[in-house]
């Protein structure tokens, strides 16, 4: 059984419907620049709190409720995954809901899958299906959709070029900066051939206990 969640509308995501009408097939595009809402970001990434977001919807009143299609373009600014440098650059997410209105014999049921858009994939199928989205009288709050649509189409791994080279693994230096001759001689410092030497030493041992682990368990 499908919770059904009604957002309250508010602020800047919320459009009125009364120009569309409610005759099916009527449709009305929008264009609208918004400030982002928070929490639209992942643990590197994200879109600045206020940030201009450019959004463009097509509503399209269908027999149980509103049809909006829409492309939200978002500035976004985090860290690079490699090398931890700020970046800056943008999302764009594209997203298509139902929108139920109120008191329609259609409140309780699931959302029709023809609306599902074909590249969906299972995870969000599966959110998808647990929630339903209602007008409010005429007004029609996009912030849920377009919340949605955006944090998914923020990348997990941001990078601040295709093929950053990340950070030295021995000293940390971020290799773009440090150029293609930055290497360790590790024989030229003492120290270094010492810890390695120790490094190697744990690895051994790490290795007999493993094979007298495995011996142990065949018995
Ligand atoms: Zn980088
Ligand atoms: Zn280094």
């Amino acid at each position: 059984m499908p919770s059904t969640r009604t957002h309250a509308p508010r602020g800047a995501l919320v459009f009125d419907m009364r120009q569309l009408g409610r005759q099916a097939g009527s449709a009305l595009t929008q264009t609208r620049t918004v400030p982002a809402p928070d929490d639209l970001h992942l643990e590197l990434i994200g879109v600045p709190v206020g940030a201009d977001v450019a959004l463009e919807v097509r509503f399209e009143a269908v027999s149980e409720g509103v049809l909006a299609t829409g492309t939200a373009i978002a500035p976004l600014a985090g860290e690079c995954a490699r090398c931890l440098a700020p970046l800056t650059s943008s999302v764009t997410a594209s997203f298509q809901e139902l929108y139920l209105y109120a008191g329609g014999r259609h409140d309780k049921h699931e959302k029709h899958d023809r609306y599902d858009k074909n590249d969906r994939n299972d995870e969000q199928e599966e959110q998808d299906a647990g929630e339903l989205y209602h007008l409010d009288g005429d007004l029609l709050d996009l912030e849920p959709a377009f919340r949605d649509a955006v944090v998914l189409a923020l990348p997990m791994s941001p990078l601040c070029r295709e093929d950053c080279p990340g950070l030295c693994a021995e000293c940390g230096a971020p290799l773009a900066d440090a150029g293609p001759g930055h290497r360790h001689d590790a024989a030229a410092d003492p120290r270094w051939a010492a810890l390695k030497q120790l490094g190697d030493q744990d690895d051994n041992d790490y290795q007999d206990r493993r094979a007298r682990a495995t011996d142990l368990q065949e018995g």
